[in-house]
């Protein structure tokens, strides 16, 4: 069963081959069986779990199922779940018990879906190695002594050890794409707006958007159309109908016009990964597509903006958590401030007290301009490159890292070091334009994405391409050994 895609094995649900009961088993077993090796997940719901499989058999024996009844998944720990740990990777969270359910999370298990438990992730979702986790690494399964990327580290290794069919995440600068990458397995960002923020703990509110982890394309188009969609307890969600996403992707691609990004294959890109970014755009060119050249003059100016943005909104966010309301408070405060001072000191990581520090900072008074409003300059900058390069092409395709998975510990001690990660995938959010990525090859073994960008609310363009790309190619199947 563990080598199907999620469209595989609910056609198998739906023949009667199994059971949702006895998938769900099977996949919790696996789930216990990896967590020494990999640490994909913070908690499993197990009972919940086999108990909601019961609930989707009867449903499906009833010919009440939906495409996505029966079908198990993981949420990444950053999405609120009532009566469930939500611990967003932090000892700040970790006794907290979410009273109420996220909209990704409802709406998923209003469709049937079967949670078996909640992913590790870095630290608030700060990181893009998975090693800020109060929980403890979460490690590659292509390569235990790799990270698997962050911060969506825990739902992207679960995709690729086979623990589950789709896993949730998030991505503000990166966060689903380049764990996908790292992975070996397929993550889509959606538009900012398209999926719903409410009970999605948050980092950086203009930035963060919910997505899915699958194996395939076809898979995360199944899911997004179900988890996406206009939320009135989410004022940044938008109000237009969900397309069918899955009804797009055998379209033919013929025509498809392809921008590559001059400043992405320029420097910094390893010579072997860009081999085989090349090799998929081969793949395109033989289905139709063209590839022409286009720039983003200010792209080589998003880390920074990024790195004064976010910080600045996460500091904001942070300040709720103060050690009176809810999570973590310190022992036997002497006053009020030392209840503060030593919440926060103890509760929060060196990560999280790094960004909060820097946020503090530029939206301090005098700095504010310098700082924080020439980044939101340079944000609207980069949306603008954006906006005419689509103007020529219809998507944009190149590398999703820089490099491969890399050892744990290697980029630890260097902050700007690990944040150069994400020079790729930080553009998408800093405009909100959807993107995704999808394997296409290996470097000594290691998997390697292609990142596809779109125009906002492209997704059903993207999932066609990537779809299209998928069926020529089995980069997608290749499961790590020893999770076969
Ligand atoms: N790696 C980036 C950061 O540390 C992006 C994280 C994310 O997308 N959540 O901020």
């Amino acid at each position: 069963m563990t080598s199907k895609t999620l469209a595989e094995l609910a056609a198998g649900l739906r023949n009667k081959e199994f059971s949702s009961v006895e998938l769900t088993r099977d996949l919790l077993g696996r789930v216990q069986a990896a967590q020494p090796a990999l640490n994909a997940l913070i908690s499993v719901t197990g009972d919940a779990a086999i108990a909601q499989a019961q609930a989707a058999d009867r449903e499906i024996a009833a010919g009440r199922a939906g495409p996505l009844t029966g079908m198990p998944l993981i949420h990444k720990d950053i999405f609120c779940t009532e009566g469930v740990r939500t611990s967003c990777g932090s000892r700040m969270l970790d006794g907290f018990v979410s009273p109420y359910d996220a909209t990704v999370v409802a709406k998923l298990r209003s469709a049937g879906m079967v949670m078996l438990g909640k992913a590790n992730m870095d630290e608030f979702a700060m990181g893009s190695s998975n090693e800020t986790s109060y929980y403890g690494p979460v490690r590659n399964p292509w390569d235990t002594r790799r990270v698997p990327g962050g911060s969506s580290g825990g739902s992207a290794v679960a995709v690729a050890a086979r623990l589950t069919p789709a896993a949730t995440a998030t991505d503000t600068g990166g966060s689903i794409r380049q764990p996908a990458a790292l992975c070996g397995v397929t993550g889509i960002k959606p538009t900012y707006g398209r999926v719903s923020r409410y009970g999605m703990i948050a980092f950086a509110s203009s930035l963060d958007q919910g997505g899915i982890i699958t194996v395939s394309a076809e898979d995360a188009a199944l899911v997004l159309t179900a988890m996406a969609g206009f939320d009135p307890r989410d004022s940044t969600s938008v109000d237009r109908p969900v397309p069918d996403y899955a009804a797009a992707l055998e379209r033919p691609i013929a025509g498809l016009k392809i921008g590559l990004l001059k400043e992405f294959f320029e420097k910094g890109l390893e010579p072997q990964n860009e081999r085989c970014v090349r090799a998929a755009l081969a793949v395109y060119e033989r289905l139709g597509a063209s590839l022409r050249e286009v720039s983003l003059p200010h792209i080589a100016l998003s880390v920074p903006a990024y790195y004064v943005v976010a910080p600045a909104e996460c500091s904001s966010n942070l300040a709720r958590y103060d050690g009176v309301r809810f999570g973590y408070r310190c022992k036997d405060p002497r006053d009020l401030a030392d209840l503060y001072r030593r919440s926060r000191g103890e509760g929060f990581g060196a990560e999280v007290k790094r960004r909060i520090m820097t946020g503090t900072y530029v939206l301090s008074a005098g700095y504010y301009d310098a700082y924080y409003l020439k980044a939101q300059k340079v944000r609207q900058l980069i949306a603008t490159d954006f906006e005419r390069a689509f103007a020529e092409v219809d998507v944009i395709m190149g590398p999703t890292t820089p490099t491969a998975a890399f050892e744990l510990g290697a980029k630890t001690a260097d902050p700007v070091t690990m944040y150069l990660n994400d020079i790729y995938t930080i553009g998408a959010n800093l405009a909100g334009l959807p993107a995704l990525s999808i394997p296409c090859g290996f470097v000594e073994r290691l998997p390697i994405g292609l990142q596809i960008i779109g125009p906002h609310f492209a997704e059903e363009r993207l999932l066609n391409a990537a779809h299209a790309y998928q069926r020529e190619t089995d980069w997608h199947r290749r499961v790590p050994p020893g999770y076969e």
